[in-house]
């Protein structure tokens, strides 16, 4: 993108952001969302439109940070199937929690029905997330899924409103009262028909206008923004396309929920959830969690500890690895590392150490290495060099604003890498024992594959997004201790690494 195009970029997000008033949804990135119709400014209308023409994205920049978010992070490491889930876990929100679930699940189930694995195109399902609102009592979240094979791909946005007051789920297109969703998908339709020549004569009716309203979210001022999928309206060409709608036009067309919603943004009111949570009772009760703006850097933690004086030379010196996190079961490992005295490296992924930087700045205070494993898990040769570069800048950036530690270690997800990726500066980190955990879900599993295949030198691969995994730690460090080996880090068990150069073990690299 030419300076000239950057510079018309940030005046529309500008005027972007003045429309719709003090946007919960950051403005899309210039990489990968550059607005370039003009919007409606005429007063006669009362929508206005932007466009994605790249449609890589899909998703806004940015989204919120709740405190006391847990990720679900599942991940199936058949490189020949690559697939990466990431769903919240909500305090309080029980019922937001499990719609989000089995909304997930069953894209994970039809593309498993639709695909089979294929080494030489593998295709890849990809869900991620992001917070699009939160006040009061209500949260909203945005899944995003992302679907890809051979050559082509796809992408889907569904917005979950979950009020913790009431225990109340619901779906984007529910913000709007049934008999009026046709017209909401009306005037959608139009606005998006001034960016891009719609596909059909008529805007959809029914089901199909359900469709369209996937992804709404209101902003302070009252209108409100519907998120268009890349081809819904227009050729997939056009990218995603985005029409806000005024608060006036839209306010007579919202279901009583709806109204609630929109009033919670308009309040400003930051996001709690109430002490005694009805219609909850799987998740504990967590105390009231006022919203935080987007995570702060953290204070500046120590740089990543000195290796210690350990002489993998002449030890029998082996790295734990774990994968995917932080998430939910990465506590407790901690835990059970300090209870053994045992130093490993984490490969995590950006947008879930956005979420748990406390977890990350923890691990490494304790004398563990915490490296990169990507922003968001995806297959990195499927992507262009600079979306590459994109995904190990920005975990790289996390990981430095949570324990001020830079990292220049990369383990590619699915161990799936090219010449640009060797490209990025880091050295490639990949292991030489893989336990399969993700795999075989037992812990007794993971403890013998491990002990079969441990060299002197080896790099273990496991991942701490699984409690089998999780619990197979305690009695896989003291076997290992038992057979005579050193349990170390990364950094201890290579020394110093060259960026570009790929690592399978101490002994093999190249
Ligand atoms: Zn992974």
């Amino acid at each position: 993108m030419t300076s000239a195009a950057h510079l018309s970029v940030r005046a529309r997000r500008t005027g972007l952001t003045v429309l719709i008033g003090a946007a919960l949804l950051a403005p899309a990135a210039c990489t990968s969302a550059a607005p370039t119709a003009s919007p409606t400014t005429s007063a006669a209308s009362s929508s206005t439109s932007t466009a994605d023409p790249t449609g890589q994205s899909g998703l806004p920049e940015g989204g919120l940070t709740i405190p006391g978010i847990e990720v679900a992070q599942s991940v199936n490491n058949d490189p020949a199937l690559p697939i990466s889930i990431g769903r919240p876990i909500v305090p309080g929100q029980a019922a937001l929690t499990d719609a989000m679930k089995t909304w997930a699940d069953a894209k994970e189930t039809a593309f498993r029905g639709d695909y089979l694995p294929s080494p030489e195109s593998a295709p890849e399902l990809n869900i991620t997330w992001q917070v699009a609102m939160a006040n009061g009592s209500i949260l909203g979240v945005r899944l995003h899924d992302r679907e890809f094979a051979g050559a082509s791909g796809q992408s889907t946005n569904q917005v979950f409103y979950g009020d913790a007051a009431t225990g109340t789920v619901k779906q984007a297109v529910d913000l709007i009262t049934a008999g009026k969703v046709d017209a909401l998908a009306k005037l959608v339709w139009d606005g998006a028909a001034k960016l891009a020549a719609p596909i059909e004569a008529a805007a959809p009716t029914g089901s199909a206008a359900a469709r369209l309203l996937t992804d709404l979210v209101f902003a302070p001022d009252g209108t409100l923004t519907a998120y268009l999928d890349q081809g819904s309206v227009a050729a997939y060409s056009a990218g995603n396309l985005t029409v806000t709608v005024t608060g006036p036009q839209v306010t007579p067309l919202l279901s009583d929920f709806g109204r609630a919603v929109q009033a919670a943004v308009a309040s400003g009111a930051p996001y709690a959830v109430p002490a005694t949570v009805p219609a909850a009772p799987s998740t504990p009760a967590e105390p009231v969690q006022p919203v935080q703006p987007a995570q702060p850097a953290q204070p500046a933690q120590p740089a990543q500890p000195n290796p210690g004086a350990v002489d993998c030379s002449t030890l029998k010196c082996v790295a734990l690895t774990f994968d995917d996190g932080p998430g939910a079961y990465t506590g407790k490992l901690l835990d059970s590392l300090a209870a053994s005295g045992t130093k490993v490296t984490f490969f995590v992924l950006g947008q879930n150490v956005k979420i748990r930087p406390d977890i990350v700045a923890r691990a490494v205070a304790a004398g563990h290495v915490v490296a990169n494993h990507t922003w968001d898990h995806r297959d990195m040769k499927k992507l262009s060099a600079t979306e590459q570069a994109t995904e190990v800048s920005s975990a790289g950036d996390a990981i430095r604003n949570a324990t001020g530690v830079t990292t220049t270690l990369l383990r590619p997800p699915y161990g799936s890498f090219n010449e640009s990726v060797r490209g990025l500066g880091q050295a490639i980190i990949m292991w030489d024992v893989d336990t399969l955990d993700w795999k075989y879900r037992d812990s007794a599993e993971v403890t013998r594959r491990a002990l079969a295949d441990v060299k002197p030198g080896s790099i273990i691969l496991m991942h701490d997004i699984h409690a089998t995994s999780v619990d197979a730690v305690p009695g896989l460090v003291s076997a290992l201790a038992q057979r005579g080996y050193t349990l170390v880090t990364v950094p201890q068990l290579l020394g110093s690494t060259k960026a570009g150069s790929v690592y399978y073990s101490r002994s093999r690299a190249g």
